[in-house]
C-alpha cells in the first residue's frame, strides 16, 4: 500500500545534558519518511525546503525509497530552522528559536503519482497546509493520520480545529493533548479530543509510553527502558512513521492492528533517541529492528496464574 507523509524537512539545533550540536538535519517529514520507509516501499513525501539543504540528505532519503517528486527545493530561500533545549529529565524541552523561513508561504504540490495513495501521515506543518493536502487528494485515503505541536495551537488554533474535523488519527503528546482539550486528566482530554473530530487519538507520553484511545477501547504501551538516551528530538515522528508505516504495510486498519502499530511506532522511537538527530535511523537493519520489537513483546508479555 502506499503512504504520502507531509511534514518540514529542516535544520534543527539541539541542547540536552549530553551536548549540543550546530545545525543538523532534522524536520517532522524527515524522520516519519525515514521511519516508515522500513516497513513500506512506496513512500512519498510532500516537504519544501531552501537551497540550502544538502543534497546529500535528500539523496539519503531517495536511497531509502522515499519518493521525493512532491519535494520542492525553493532557490534563494532557506529552509525552515528549529532550536530546542532538553531539561534535565530529557522528557520536557523548551523551543529556543522557530524560524519557518520556507514553510511561511509553503503551498504544497501533490504530483500526480501521489493521487491514488491509500494511507495519508500528515506531520508537523502549519493546519491549514495539512489541510490543504487532504482537499488535493483526490481520492480520500484509508486512513489520515495527523500530527501537530504546542506553536500551531498557540498561533493556529481555528485553523487546526478546522483540519482536525477532516482527520481520522490524531497523534500527539501529553502536553499538547492537555493544550488542545484544556483537560488535566488524559482520559477527559482524549474525550474532548475525539468530539473535536478524529475518531482514532493517540497520545504519546516520551519515556513512560504511549495510549491509544478509540470508542470505549483503550490500549497503553510502555517504552523501552534504555541505558542511554541522547536526543529524543524527531521521537514522535519516529513512532508516527513506524506506526503508519506499519499500518499501510499490512493495510488492516483494525484497533488490533493498531496496537503492533504502536508497538512497532514504539520501537523506531527507541532508535532514535539513541543517537542525536537522524543518524540512527539512516541505516538500521532488519534483525535489529525485528529484534527490538521481540523485547517489546518480551517487555510487556506476563501470564497472571491466579487473579485474586
Ligand atoms: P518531535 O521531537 O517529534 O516533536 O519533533 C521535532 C521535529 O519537529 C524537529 O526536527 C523540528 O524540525 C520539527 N519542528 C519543530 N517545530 C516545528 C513546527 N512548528 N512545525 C513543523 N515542524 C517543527
Amino acid at each position: 500500500m502506499s503512504l504520502v507523509t507531509v511534514g518540514s524537512v529542516a535544520f534543527d539545533a539541539i541542547e540536552t545534558p549530553f551536548g549540543k550540536t550546530d545545525k543538523i538535519i532534522g524536520g517532522a517529514g524527515t524522520y516519519i519518511a525515514l521511519s516508515s520507509s522500513y516497513f513500506v516501499k512506496n513512500q512519498n513525501i510532500v516537504a519544501v525546503v531552501g537551497d540550502d539543504f544538502p543534497q546529500e540528505m535528500i539523496d539519503k532519503l531517495g536511497d531509502r525509497g522515499v519518493n521525493l517528486e512532491g519535494l520542492q527545493i525553493k532557490e534563494g530561500e532557506k529552509s525552515f530552522f528549529w532550536s530546542g533545549k532538553y531539561n534535565n529529565d530529557m522528557n520536557s524541552r523548551d523551543t529556543l528559536v522557530t524560524e519557518l523561513n520556507v514553510l511561511e508561504h509553503f503551498d504544497p504540490i501533490i504530483p500526480d503519482s501521489y493521487q491514488d495513495c491509500d494511507y495519508l501521515m500528515l506531520g508537523n506543518l502549519s493546519p491549514d497546509v495539512q489541510l490543504k493536502v487532504i482537499d488535493r487528494l483526490e481520492k480520500r485515503p484509508k486512513l489520515v493520520a495527523l500530527d501537530t505541536m504546542n506553536f500551531w495551537m498557540d498561533i493556529a488554533m481555528d485553523d487546526l480545529k478546522k483540519t482536525l474535523k477532516a482527520i481520522d488519527i490524531l497523534i500527539i503528546n501529553d502536553e499538547e493533548a492537555r493544550q488542545l482539550s484544556g483537560e488535566y486528566s488524559l482520559v477527559k482530554a482524549a474525550k474532548k479530543i475525539r468530539e473535536m473530530g478524529p475518531k482514532y487519538l493517540v497520545i504519546k507520553k516520551g519515556e513512560h509510553g504511549a495510549l491509544l484511545f478509540h470508542g470505549t477501547n483503550a490500549f497503553f504501551a510502555p517504552a523501552l527502558p534504555l541505558e542511554d538516551v541522547f536526543d529524543p528530538t524527531g521521537a514522535g515522528d519516529t513512532f508516527a512513521g513506524g506506526f503508519m508505516g506499519y499500518l499501510a504495510s499490512t493495510d488492516d486498519v483494525s484497533f488490533e492492528n493498531m496496537k503492533r502499530g504502536i508497538i512497532a511506532g514504539s520501537a523506531m522511537a527507541s532508535f532514535c533517541v539513541e543517537k542525536f538527530g537522524t543518524e540512527k535511523l539512516e541505516n538500521l537493519s532488519k534483525s535489529e529492528i525485528e529484534d527490538r520489537i521481540q523485547e517489546f513483546v518480551k517487555l510487556t508479555n506476563f501470564d497472571m496464574v491466579q487473579s485474586i
